[in-house]
């Protein structure tokens, strides 16, 4: 799948629920209304779907949500498309909140599984719960522990947040690199209401960066993982640290993605409204429908987000909608 800006599409973002065990603040309202099981892709249908977009050219898949295992059927879900991995499907992984991964991480391992991001936004139990606004940091790092017994490689996803973590930054750095993690920070991006101010909190990444250079030699890396992120090497440390810059550093040019709803919506791009609706044609269209949809999209796939901190939010869904 190659869109009209010559970008090729490789890679997939599938959302398997809008459900999550949290309530980041960033990212959702305190009050949400999630969608009923019965909306939902079911694992036949996850699984065609993969069929179809393999047989498109995509090579790797992102589980995602919302929390993916939360969702009932997971442990399905992931071993039915690990089962595709070595005939048409390079890589599955998972970005998950980690609360659930001590009762999951090996079967993910055993699924094929090799990577998974875990979002950690901070290491100080009454922050973590206030950013979260329920969620038990003792829990989830104990999720992490069970992820790196089971052989899983960990990358800690961190959205940088002025007034919230942004003094926790250096000290997360510091625990991965003690416990052999990469670490990613995102800036924030507006998607959808919540009840805090995105302005007030908006961290951008240059300045963070030039901080953590002070105490960290930070060496520019050509590492890809298929994502946005911009890596550099932690000298001597083992470890990469990732900067996905939305705000700040436009990546769209090299956007190499689609990602999918937990109901089948397809959007071209995180932060605009273009989409396709799958759930029916895969119900009722059977394959060729599907494709019909898919060059749509592709046809017409934006060229960039226009995330601005500080405007209304750019697309009205929240990342947990879209799958983030
Ligand atoms: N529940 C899983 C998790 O927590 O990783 C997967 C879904 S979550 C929506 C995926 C990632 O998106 C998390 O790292 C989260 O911190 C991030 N995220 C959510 N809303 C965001 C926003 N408005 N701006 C930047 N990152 C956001």
């Amino acid at each position: 799948m190659i869109d009209s800006f010559g970008r090729r599409i490789d890679y997939v973002r599938l959302s398997v629920t809008d459900r999550c065990d949290l309530r980041c603040r960033y990212c959702m309202a305190e009050t949400m209304t999630f969608l009923p099981h019965r909306d939902l892709l079911q694992v036949d249908e996850i699984a065609a779907l993969a069929d179809i977009l393999m047989a498109r050219g995509v090579r790797r898949i992102r589980l995602t949500g919302g929390e993916p295992l939360v969702r009932r059927d997971i442990g399905e879900i992931v071993a039915r498309l690990g089962g595709r991995l070595g005939s048409g499907l390079d890589e599955l992984t998972m970005t998950t909140n980690g609360t659930q991964l001590p009762r999951f991480a090996e079967r993910l391992a055993a699924a094929g599984v090799r990577r998974i991001n875990v979002s950690l936004d901070s290491l100080d139990p009454d922050r973590f719960r206030h950013i979260t606004r329920r969620g038990d940091l003792a829990q989830v790092l104990e999720g992490v522990r069970a992820a790196a017994a089971a052989g899983l490689k960990i990358k800690i996803n961190m959205v940088a947040l002025a007034g919230l973590n942004a003094e926790e930054i250096p000290g997360m750095l510091a625990w991965c690199i003690a416990e052999g993690h990469d670490l990613t920070l995102i800036e924030t991006m507006p998607l959808g209401r919540v009840e805090d101010d995105r302005t007030e909190h908006y961290l951008p990444l240059d300045k963070v960066k030039r901080r953590l250079a002070e105490q960290w030699s930070l060496r520019p890396s050509a590492a890809r993982t298929g994502g946005p992120a911009t890596y550099f090497e932690v000298a001597d440390t083992g470890v990469r640290l990732g900067l996905i810059t939305p705000l700040t550093g436009n990546f769209c040019a090299s956007c190499n993605r689609i990602r999918i709803t937990a109901t089948g919506t397809v959007f071209g791009c995180l932060g605009q409204d273009q989409k396709v609706e799958l759930r029916d044609a895969l119900r009722e269209g059977g394959v060729a429908a599907v494709d019909a949809l898919l060059d749509d999209l592709i046809a017409g796939k934006p060229k960039g987000h226009d995330f601005v901190i500080g405007a209304a939010p750019a697309v009205a869904r929240h990342m947990s909608v879209t799958g983030g």
